[in-house]
């Protein structure tokens, strides 16, 4: 069974508790882990330039929606089939932003906690703009 089996249903369907989190920081050092495995980490990469690679995931995100609508696809590689598509390219912001995160020593899933909560707090639409 998905996630998208069932309805999105109010907030109160959602209790977060601390330990909702676990998995997510586990998974942020592992990125961490892999990308200085793989040497990225060694190449004297500054703040500036980690925002600006996640900027370009986002442009690749939205290429792969002007070529292949939400479809997802793979393509055969010499280290075998590497998932491409929207979801693709939006795991790699997903991945570069706890990639940073675990670089300096943020707790992200601690930082999302408090966003949620504090996002949950305010009025719908709050800020009264179009979008
Ligand atoms: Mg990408």
């Amino acid at each position: 069974m998905s996630i998208y089996d069932t309805e999105v249903e109010g907030n109160e369907q959602y209790v977060l508790s601390a330990e909702s989190f676990d998995g997510l920081r586990v998974v942020q050092r592992a990125i961490y882990v892999n990308a200085k495995e793989k040497g990225f980490h060694d190449v004297g990469r500054r703040f500036g330039d980690a925002v600006a690679l996640i900027l370009t995931e986002l442009g690749e995100a939205f290429e792969a929606y002007r070529t292949h609508g939400m479809n997802a696809y793979f393509e055969e590689t010499e280290y075998g089939a590497k998932p491409c598509g929207v979801g693709s390219e939006l795991a790699d912001v997903v991945i570069r932003c706890l990639d940073i995160a675990e670089e300096h020593r943020i707790d992200l899933a601690s930082v999302i906690e408090a966003k949620m909560a504090y996002n949950r707090k305010r009025p719908a639409m709050h800020g009264n703009k179009q979008l």
